[in-house]
């Protein structure tokens, strides 16, 4: 019998693969309207199609990727479809696929100035394009010499909140340690702040930090206010705790709304407290000017986070982080060990000191390419077009008596229900997904049950939005019909922190 051997991957064959896997891609970009948004599987489809052991001889490149459509495609939420409407947007664009393909062929890791001297600089240049970008105060921008502001790619905005929130904790750890009044057990006494609306990744933070937190209950538009976050800070030194760290949400997950950050931000630096801004999602709409006026007060913040890998078409992992005083993060990370020692350290800037891992990827690469290559105005282009499509959506809504819209419509994020108890809402939601033409998660706040519609992806048109609706509309006459009709079971509202708060404030010790 002749066994046929399978060579190595070459560059040869590595040319022909990598020329059709690029054709691919586009075919699958260009053609995703066709695909099911969310697919039709059940936990541990994939097992079943897999051997249980990798193979022991190699496997020629046809017969691998010939799985990719028939095992994992059918597998896949597909979130650069015009009909992904859940979470929030996670996109790609070419030139970010680009600039991916080739920071993995580049391969270096850029903890140290030293360790890849172009990785750290061009990050440090292209933060100072979004800042601008963004219109940020200045103190946010890497400068010369004796100025401690910057900015930083950080993998997530979860991590860049809890970055921030030690960076916080070791100033506050200071301050307090050299007052002889506060006593010994000042980390047990720590406090962060956020609103009841903020997102969970905040909660991590302090439950990693070792920090107690407080939820600070929202106003009817779901804005944490100064006065409220006021009377928490108040009663909590009353207490003797150590008020520390704030966290405000510009776009909540929940209804994209937005904390009072002028207010907040007074509060914090009259009380000396760290104030860290989580625009995760919304932060990509402030390089519109239009968009700015959430950015008011933002000359009182520590510290900034967005993710371009949301809204900015630079594909996943890209959250923009920048800080006032990177003195701070240097004093909670920094390591230093012989190895990683060169002839410019402490001169030149070695990210490994602002953030939790030692390596970093060159991810600044596919930023610049994005931002050369669309420009600000074709970003800013792309955000309004979002905008108008949720406003399209919105106005569908509004149009028909059925349904409500219980938090204003801000960006790209509509939060809509059926008029009624919460379970219509929910049935409507489980029927819409189950179909698999649009893709939809829910929330709640204030003790009402939403489901959330996001316009994500660039190829999302005023059709796709006419279809969206459509779909919508059918099947929530379908709910109600039957809801009219036959005896409902309630589902009761879970895990809702406000409804069943009777108390004016949250409060979880850690
Ligand atoms: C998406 C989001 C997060 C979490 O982002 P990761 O980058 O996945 O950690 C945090 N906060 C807000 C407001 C978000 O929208």
């Amino acid at each position: 019998m002749l066994v046929k051997r399978i060579k190595d991957m070459d560059a040869k064959e590595f040319r022909i693969r990598g020329k059709e896997m690029v054709d691919y891609i586009a075919d699958y970009l260009e053609n995703i309207r066709e695909r099911k948004v969310f697919p039709n599987k059940k936990p541990g489809f994939l097992k079943k199609q897999i051997p249980d052991s990798a193979p022991f001889e190699p496997q020629s490149w046809i017969e691998i990727f010939e799985d990719v459509e028939t095992i994992i495609m059918p597998g896949v939420t597909h979130w650069q479809s015009p009909h992904m409407h859940a979470y929030f947007p996670a996109l790609n664009s070419y030139p970010s696929l680009l600039g991916e393909m080739l920071t993995d062929a580049i391969g270096s890791l850029g903890f140290t100035w030293a360790s890849s001297p172009a990785c750290t600089e061009l990050e440090m240049v292209v933060m100072n394009w979004l800042a601008k970008m963004l219109g940020l105060p200045d103190d946010f921008q890497h400068k010369t010499s004796g100025h401690t502001g910057g900015g930083v790619i950080q993998s997530t905005a979860s991590e860049a909140t809890l970055v921030c929130l030690l960076a916080g904790r070791t100033r506050a750890l200071k301050h307090y340690r050299s007052l002889p009044s506060e006593g010994t057990n000042i980390t047990e006494r720590l406090v962060a702040y956020c609103s009841d609306q903020a997102h969970s990744s905040v909660e991590k933070a302090a439950l990693i930090g070792l920090v107690n937190i407080r939820f600070v209950k929202s106003d009817d538009t779901l804005s944490m206010r100064g006065d409220a976050l006021q009377e928490a800070i108040t009663k909590d030194r009353e207490a003797g705790l150590l008020p520390f760290y704030v966290c405000a949400s510009l776009g909540t997950t929940g209804a994209c709304a937005f904390d009072n950050l002028e207010e907040v931000g007074e509060i914090c630096r009259k009380e000396n407290l760290w104030l860290h801004v989580d625009a995760a999602y919304a932060g990509s709409a402030f390089i519109c000017p239009e968009f700015r006026t959430w950015l008011k007060g933002i000359e009182h913040a520590d510290s900034l986070a967005f993710n371009p890998s949301k809204w900015l078409m630079v594909n996943f992992e890209c959250t923009a982080m920048w800080v006032k005083d990177a003195i701070a993060l240097h004093e909670t990370f920094n390591v230093d060990p012989l190895y990683l020692q060169h002839e410019y350290s402490g001169l030149a800037i070695d990210f490994m000191h602002w953030q939790i891992p030692l390596s970093k990827k060159f991810r600044a690469l596919k930023l610049w390419f994005v931002i050369r290559n669309y420009g600000v105005s074709g970003l800013q282009k792309h955000i309004r077009h979002t905008v108008n499509m949720a406003k399209n959506l919105e106005s569908f809504l509004r149009s028909d008596p059925r349904f409500e819209i219980p938090a204003e419509r801000h960006l790209g994020m509509v939060v809509f229900r059926l008029v009624g108890e919460n379970d219509i809402t929910e049935q409507l939601w489980k029927k819409l997904n189950s179909r698999r033409n649009i893709h939809l998660v829910p929330a709640s706040f204030k003790g009402k049950y939403v489901i959330r519609f996001t316009v994500t992806s660039p190829r999302t048109t005023i059709e796709d939005i006419i279809r969206d609706w459509k779909e919508i509309e059918t099947v929530a006459t379908d709910v109600l019909g039957y809801a009219d009709d036959s005896k409902r079971t309630r589902v009761p509202l879970g895990g809702n922190p406000q409804t069943d708060l009777n108390d004016m404030f949250e409060f979880k010790r850690h």
